[in-house]
C-alpha cells in the first residue's frame, strides 16, 4: 500500500500554530526586526573575541522599504547572515532556533541580549505574505543564497548574488480579501507606527524612506514629494539610562508620551534589579484618580518588554489589585518574546519580578509618607480607598503590607493621621484605638457616643467610607492595641463613680424602660441606663462584632 502524505494538514497546522501564538497580525514586523537585531548582535559578540572583525556602529542597521506597486515589503539587515545550511536548518525547520543555540553556546560571553529562542517568529511573516524570499550572505562566506517559500508547502534554496554580508527578507503582501485588508502593511505611516510601538528600543537604527513634501521651486502654493531616509526608532530607552542623567522632566515627558495618564505623575520609581529576577522598570504613581478607576472598566497592568521589545500592553500579573493605580513598564531579559498570555501566568520569572515590584511600590509609598507627607496625602486622597479594599480583600492576607499606609481623620488633630500616629500619641491609660463610623466628619462630631471618649482626652478616628470598618475588622489590632467603636456596648472607660448611680437609675426606671422596649419592639434589643452620656439624653449602642454602621451596610447589600 502506498504511503499517504500529511501535506495539506501540515499547512493547516502551521496556520493554526501561528494564529494561536499571535493575536495580532502586525507583530510579524516586530518578529522580523527582532531577528535582524539578533543577527547584528551576533556580529557584535563575534567582534568581542575576534580581532579580525571591527564593529563600527554606523555600519549596522535595519532598513525597511516598501514597493506599493508590486506589493513588496522588504526588511534588510547588515547582520551576520546565513549560510546555505543555516537557511535550511533555521528557516526550513519549524521551531528550530539558531538564536537559542547561539545563546547556549555563548552563555559565558554574555549573549543574553539576543531576543529569539522559540524558532517560530519568522513564520509570522506568513500571516501577511503569500511568498517570503530571504536572500542572505553569511559572514566569512563568499556565496549568497536565496531561500523562497509560499508557506508549509516547502521551500527552495538557490545560489544568488549579494555584495554585502547580511540578509534581505522580502514579503509579497497578500491581496485584500472580503474580511481582511493587508494594504496597511504597505503604508509607510502605518509601518512607522508599528515600529514605534513594538521596536522603538531596538539598539540599532531602523531606517525607512519616508515621503515628505517641499514647496515647488518657483511656484507658489505648489508642493512636490520627495523621499528622505529617517531613523524611526529612538534606540536608547530611558529605562536603560542612568538615573543621574535624568531629570524629573524626563520622567514626566515619558509619562505623557506613553499616555499613562493625562495628569502629571505624583512620583516615579526607576528600578534596576540584578538578582534572582533581572529587570528594569519605570513606575509612576499618578496624581489623580483616573475617571474609571473605581469601576469594572478600569484595567490594571504594566507594559512588559523583553529586551527592549514590547510583548504586552497591560500585563496585569505584575501588579496586585491594591496597587492597581501604578502605571509604567518593565523590561526583562529573562522573558521570551513570543510567549503567550497563558504561558506568562505560569512564568516563574514573572512571578519573581511581580513580587519584587510589589515591595518596591510599598517602600516608595512608605518613604513618601515619611518624607513628603503632603504628597502622600494627595496620593491617599486619590487612591487610599483602594488600599483599604486591599486590607479587607483576600481575608486580610495583605494587611501586614498595607496597614502602615492607611490614614484616617482624627477628631483631635482635625486631619488625616496614620495608625502609628494614633498609637504614638495615646495617653498611657488608654486601652483601645477608638473610632466612630458615620456619613461625614461633621455628623460624627455631633454623635453623642463620642462624648465620653473625647472627654477623657482620647482621640477618635472618623470612618466615613463604607470600607473603613471592614478593613479595621481585618487588622483587629495595631501595635497590640485593639480597635473599639465608640458605639460598642463596653467602651472600657466608664468612670467608676457613675456605676452606682446607673444601677439605681436602672431600678428606678424599670417600668419606663420596659414600656420603651415594647414600643420599639423589633427595633431595639434592650433599653438601658447609659454610663457614657453627658449632655445628650439618649444614644444607640450595639453588642457583639457588628457595629450599627456595619449592620446598615450589610442590610443595604443585595442578597
Ligand atoms: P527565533 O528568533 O525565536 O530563534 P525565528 O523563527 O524568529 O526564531 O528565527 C529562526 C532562526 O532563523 C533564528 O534563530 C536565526 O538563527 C535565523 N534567522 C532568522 N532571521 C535572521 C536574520 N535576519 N539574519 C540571520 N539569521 C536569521
Ligand atoms: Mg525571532
Amino acid at each position: 500500500m502506498a504511503k499517504k502524505q500529511f501535506k495539506a494538514e501540515s499547512k493547516r497546522l502551521l496556520e493554526m500554530m501561528i494564529n494561536s501564538i499571535y493575536t495580532q497580525k502586525e507583530i510579524f514586523l516586530r518578529e522580523l526586526i527582532s531577528n535582524s537585531s539578533d543577527a547584528i548582535d551576533k556580529i557584535y559578540y563575534r567582534a568581542l573575541s575576534d580581532e579580525q572583525i571591527v564593529f563600527n556602529k554606523e555600519d549596522y542597521y535595519i532598513k525597511i522599504s516598501v514597493d506599493k506597486t508590486n506589493r513588496l515589503l522588504t526588511i534588510e539587515d547588515t547582520g551576520i547572515g546565513m549560510t546555505k545550511e543555516e537557511l535550511e536548518n533555521n528557516l526550513g525547520v519549524i521551531a528550530k532556533s539558531g538564536s537559542f543555540a547561539f545563546k547556549n553556546e555563548n552563555e559565558a560571553k554574555d549573549g543574553h541580549n539576543i531576543i529569539g529562542q522559540f524558532g517560530v517568529g519568522f513564520y509570522s511573516a506568513f500571516m501577511v505574505a503569500d511568498v517570503v524570499t530571504v536572500v542572505s550572505k553569511a559572514l566569512d562566506s563568499d556565496e549568497a543564497f536565496k531561500w523562497e517559500s509560499k508557506g508549509a508547502d516547502g521551500y527552495t534554496v538557490k545560489e544568488t548574488e549579494k555584495d554585502t554580508v547580511g540578509t534581505v527578507i522580502q514579503l509579497k503582501i497578500k491581496e485584500n480579501t472580503e474580511d481582511e485588508t493587508y494594504d496597511e502593511y504597505l503604508d509607510e505611516y502605518r509601518l512607522k507606527a508599528i515600529i514605534k510601538k513594538y521596536s522603538d528600543f531596538i539598539r540599532y537604527p531602523i531606517k525607512m524612506d519616508v515621503t515628505l513634501q517641499k514647496p515647488k521651486e518657483g511656484e507658489e502654493n505648489e508642493f512636490e514629494e520627495y523621499q528622505e531616509e529617517q531613523t524611526v526608532n529612538s534606540m536608547v530607552p530611558i529605562w536603560r539610562k542612568n538615573k543621574n542623567e535624568l531629570t524629573d522632566e524626563d520622567y514626566e515627558n515619558f509619562y505623557t508620551e506613553k499616555r499613562y495618564g493625562f495628569d502629571k505623575p505624583l512620583s516615579h520609581m526607576h528600578i534596576s534589579v540584578d538578582g534572582a529576577a533581572v529587570y528594569k522598570a519605570i513606575l509612576f504613581i499618578p496624581e489623580n484618580t483616573p475617571f474609571d478607576y473605581y469601576t469594572k472598566e478600569y484595567e490594571k497592568g504594566l507594559e512588559l518588554y523583553s529586551n527592549g521589545v514590547l510583548i504586552m500592553d497591560k500585563c496585569s500579573d505584575l501588579l496586585p489589585d491594591y496597587f492597581s493605580f501604578v502605571k509604567g513598564m518593565v523590561d526583562s531579559e529573562d522573558l521570551s518574546l513570543n510567549i503567550s498570555r497563558e504561558m506568562l501566568q505560569h512564568d516563574r520569572q514573572l512571578k519573581l519580578i511581580a513580587k519584587n515590584i510589589k515591595s518596591k511600590i510599598k517602600s516608595q509609598l512608605q518613604s513618601l509618607l515619611k518624607d513628603e507627607r503632603e504628597k502622600y496625602e494627595k496620593f491617599y486622597e486619590s487612591f487610599g480607598r483602594q488600599l483599604k479594599f486591599g486590607v479587607y480583600s483576600d481575608y486580610g492576607a495583605n494587611k501586614e503590607d498595607l496597614q502602615d499606609l492607611l490614614m484616617f481623620y482624627s477628631s483631635k488633630e482635625k486631619k488625616l493621621i496614620t495608625l502609628d500616629d494614633y498609637v504614638t500619641n495615646m495617653p498611657e491609660d488608654q486601652k483601645y484605638i477608638y473610632y466612630a463610623s458615620g456619613e461625614s466628619n461633621e455628623r460624627l462630631e455631633k454623635l453623642p457616643q463620642t462624648e465620653l471618649v473625647a472627654d477623657k482626652g482620647y482621640d477618635i478616628l472618623f470612618f466615613t467610607e463604607e470600607v473603613d470598618e471592614f478593613a479595621i475588622k481585618m487588622i483587629m489590632n495595631y501595635r497590640e492595641k485593639e480597635f473599639k467603636s465608640v458605639s460598642s456596648g463596653d467602651l472600657g472607660i466608664e468612670p467608676d463613680e457613675n456605676e452606682k448611680q446607673t444601677e439605681s437609675q436602672e431600678q428606678d426606671n424599670k417600668e419606663l424602660f420596659e414600656y420603651m422596649k415594647t414600643v420599639l419592639e423589633n427595633k431595639v434589643k434592650e433599653v438601658k441606663a447609659s454610663k457614657r452620656l453627658k449632655t445628650h439624653p439618649v444614644c444607640l449602642t450595639s453588642e457583639g462584632e457588628l457595629t450599627i454602621e456595619m449592620e446598615k451596610i450589610l442590610n443595604a447589600m443585595p442578597n
